[in-house]
């Protein structure tokens, strides 16, 4: 692969410099490196551990959406392409602890059951197949949860997050792209990086990827983009495997199974900047959730706590755009930046290659909202 620099000919084979090593740049580094581009990611971490090695690994558009906005229909876009995506990634996507058996809804009494079926009612009409389990179905088919009253199971699916990050490595430097840790980058301009230790890079695009801190990074090229940091905790509980068969998605956590580690429980929303700091009464409060539905968890051991930073844009909507020619931006997954990974590396490409996008992502690619200075 070409190193970066300015001045490749065609839109075919262009170098592109990524900044940002989480679940966006490294799934665009992988998509535009199979499309012939000569790619390099920066990341000013070791290995990244930022949100995408925090999160649950729900892919779950329908859960908490408004069926009828345009973010659903994004994100169930952003589902459809998650199945191809992890056979291309790994010759097993159970080695992702990739599953699509979808993801329960539970409820813990009849008005609990009457408010959540009257918010799922979009989904119905849309045609979104979503099953109603009593209690006696739910006990038979995920025994553990004997603290709901019934569940709906509505389509989606999960990944581990931390396996996927490994799995995108591997394959981005399989391929043949640059991967550069422990580089910060200083300020970005079309096609150029500044780097913290006075060195810097150009190449044809640039593709902004630094989730949380894009904000900071897209003021030094005079760009007004509003990302904030939401703080999210989390908990894993040790647990035997096949103690939960979905994940569940409740009012105030969510419990996540994972192959060999146990039951991850999640998360809070805290907006206190880039302060990543842990609260012990948070982790309390979402272990007492966690156990109220799943008793069996009385006994468990927390085997491990973290916090991640969710990039927020706009509320909550992301943007995957060409600013100027030669800026791309690909930031603000918010809640969705796993499920998105895919459905965003496409996007990227096309933009990249001056190819249509999918048309659920067309008012994602608008930059609407970003005030350019210069
Ligand atoms: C607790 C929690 C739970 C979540 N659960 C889910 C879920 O279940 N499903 C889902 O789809 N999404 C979930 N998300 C959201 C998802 O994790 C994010 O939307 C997604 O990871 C964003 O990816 P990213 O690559 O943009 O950002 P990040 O993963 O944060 O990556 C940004 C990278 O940029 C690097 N960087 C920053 N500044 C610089 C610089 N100056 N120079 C060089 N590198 C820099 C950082 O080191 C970092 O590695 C969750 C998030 C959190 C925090």
């Amino acid at each position: 692969m070409p190193a970066p620099g300015k001045g490749t000919a065609t839109w075919m084979n262009r170098s592109i410099l990524i900044v940002g090593g989480g679940v966006i740049g490294l799934a665009c580094a992988w998509r535009l490196a199979q499309a012939g581009h000569g790619v390099t990611v920066l990341d000013a971490a070791p290995e990244a551990r930022e949100a995408s090695w925090a999160a649950g690994g729900m892919l779950a558009p329908h859960h908490e959406a408004d069926a009828t906005d345009d973010r659903w229909r994004l994100g169930v876009a952003g589902l459809a392409r998650w199945p191809a995506f992890a056979r291309q990634l790994v010759d097993d996507p159970a080695a992702l602890d990739f599953h699509e058996q979808g993801g329960l809804v539970p409820w813990l009494d009849d008005d609990d059951r009457q408010a959540i079926d009257l918010r799922l009612e979009p989904l119905r009409v849309a045609r979104i197949a979503v099953e109603t389990w009593t209690k006696h179905e739910l006990v038979a088919r995920d025994g553990a949860l004997t603290g709901a009253a019934g569940a709906f199971l509505l389509p989606a699916a999960q990944v581990d997050p931390r396996r996927l990050l490994a799995a995108l490595r591997t394959a981005v430097v399989g391929i043949g792209v640059d991967l550069r840790p422990d580089q910060t980058v200083t300020a970005i301009a079309p096609g150029r990086v500044d780097l913290a230790d006075g060195k810097h890079l150009e190449a044809d695009d640039l593709v902004l990827a630094s989730g949380a801190w894009s904000q900071t990074l897209a003021r030094t090229t005079g760009l007004t983009l509003p990302v904030e940091p939401v703080k999210g905790q989390m908990l894993r509980f040790a647990a035997p495997d096949g103690l939960l068969q979905h994940f569940v998605h409740c009012h105030h956590a969510y419990l996540i199974p994972r192959r060999g580690l146990g039951v991850v429980v999640g998360s809070t929303m805290v907006e206190s900047g880039f302060n990543k700091s842990e609260e012990a009464a948070a982790i309390a409060r979402l272990a007492a959730q966690a156990r109220r539905l799943v008793p069996a968890l009385a006994q468990a051991e927390i085997a491990e706590t973290w916090t991640g930073l969710r990039p927020r844009l706009h509320g909550g909507r992301p943007l995957i755009a060409r600013i100027q020619p030669g800026l791309i931006v690909a930031t603000g997954h918010f809640r969705n930046g796993i499920l998105l990974a895919p459905l965003t590396a496409e996007i990227v490409v096309a933009l990249t290659n001056r190819l249509a996008i999918a048309p659920e992502a067309v008012p994602f690619a608008l930059a609407a909202g970003v005030v350019s200075s210069v």
